[in-house]
């Protein structure tokens, strides 16, 4: 068989989708009330461009208030998919990253969200 139309007929890509927005959550980084945004992510072959099987599949959760990543267990995850009613607690989510980590304030001696420029307890710049 020629490479050429090897790779014509068969591929591997990686996909990633939105599956749904969780509303009313607290974000596990910040602490604040947000929304998850949830995403799929897989591999997948596909013959003729026809996706055929799909593995390496994984479940992400965004929250935009800080710019913050986590993992999503699999299985809440799949019943998302399925059911966006479904609750997702803070013990689904594993964290992948924060954008923005925590800032002290030297005055309060307390740990403040990092996106904020002043601490909202005594208006301090941080
Ligand atoms: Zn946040
Ligand atoms: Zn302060």
């Amino acid at each position: 068989m020629d490479r050429m139309f090897f790779v014509a007929v068969f591929g591997v890509k990686d996909k990633e989708k939105h599956i749904g927005t969780y509303n009313l959550a607290i974000c596990p980084a910040c602490e604040g009330l947000t929304r998850y945004e949830v995403r799929k992510s897989y591999r997948y072959l596909h013959l003729f461009f026809i996706p055929t099987i799909r593995w390496n599949v994984k479940y992400f959760v965004g929250t935009p208030c800080c710019g913050s990543l986590f993992e999503l267990d699999p299985v809440v995850g799949k019943k998302f998919e399925k059911n966006p009613d479904i609750e997702i607690k803070q013990e689904n989510l594993r964290r992948v990253y924060t954008r923005s980590p925590l800032k002290y304030c030297l005055d309060c001696k307390i740990d403040v969200p990092g996106q904020f420029s002043y601490c909202p307890y005594c208006g301090g710049r941080l």
